[in-house]
C-alpha cells in the first residue's frame, strides 16, 4: 500500500486537495470529519456523541477516532493505500495508526502538511460556513478553539513524521491548481 496524510489546520485545503490527489493515485479517501458528519447526519451513537465536541470545536476523544479508523481501514482490504485527511490529529493517534497499518505490513508513506496563515484560514472558513451551512465554520470562538486545538495537540505531530523523513510542508496559499501541483511534486519524491 501507499499511504498519504494531509495534514494542515482547519481550512487549509484538505478536503480539496485530497479528492484531486486520491483520482490521481487512485487512492482510498478517508476523512474522520467527513465520517463523522455522516454519523451527526444519520443520528448514529457515534454521531451524537461526536457532535457535542465538534460544535466546541474540540477534538473527538482519541479512543473513539482510533476505534472508527480501524473498522474504516479493516472494511477496506484490497485498496491502493489510503488518504489520511483530518487524522491522525494527535501524537496517540499517529502512534496508534502506525500500529494498525503494522498489521496489514503497511506504512505512512509521506505526510504533506499545507501551510496557510490565519487571517486567511478564518476567512476562508466563514466564506465556507456560509455556503456548507457547517455550524462549526460560523462562530468565530469554534473556529478560535480549532487552531487551538491544532496548535497544541495536531502541531508536535509534525516533528513526529519530521523524525522518519516523511514530512514535506507545502504552501498552501495561491491557486487550487498551483497547491495541487506542489504536493504531486513532494508526493512523487516518495514514488521513484
Ligand atoms: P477541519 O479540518 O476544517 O476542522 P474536519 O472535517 O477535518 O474539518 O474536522 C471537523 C471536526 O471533526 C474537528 O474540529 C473535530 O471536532 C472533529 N475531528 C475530525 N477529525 C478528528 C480527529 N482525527 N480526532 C478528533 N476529532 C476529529
Amino acid at each position: 500500500m501507499f499511504n498519504i496524510i494531509i495534514f494542515g489546520p482547519p481550512g487549509a485545503g484538505k478536503g480539496t486537495q485530497s479528492s484531486n490527489l486520491l483520482e490521481k493515485y487512485g487512492l482510498q479517501h478517508l476523512s474522520t470529519g467527513d465520517v463523522f458528519r455522516a454519523n451527526i447526519k444519520g443520528e448514529t451513537e457515534l454521531g451524537l456523541l461526536a457532535k457535542s465536541y465538534i460544535d466546541r470545536g474540540e477534538l473527538v476523544p482519541d479512543e473513539v477516532t482510533n476505534n472508527m479508523v480501524k473498522d474504516f481501514i479493516e472494511r477496506h482490504p484490497d485498496v491502493k493505500g489510503f488518504i489520511f485527511d483530518g487524522y491522525p490529529r494527535t501524537l496517540d493517534q499517529g502512534k496508534y495508526l502506525d500500529a494498525v497499518l503494522q498489521d496489514f505490513s503497511s506504512e505512512i508513506n509521506c505526510v504533506v502538511a499545507l501551510k496557510v496563515d490565519e487571517d486567511e484560514l478564518t476567512k476562508r472558513l466563514l466564506e465556507r460556513g456560509k455556503i456548507s451551512g457547517r455550524a462549526d465554520d460560523q462562530n468565530e470562538e469554534t473556529i478560535r478553539n480549532r487552531f487551538a486545538e491544532y496548535n497544541f495537540k495536531t502541531e508536535p505531530l509534525l516533528e513526529f513524521y519530521q523524525a522518519q523523513n516523511k514530512l514535506h510542508l507545502v504552501n498552501g496559499m495561491g491557486s487550487i491548481e498551483e497547491i495541487f501541483e506542489r504536493l504531486c511534486k513532494a508526493i512523487d519524491t516518495h514514488l521513484s
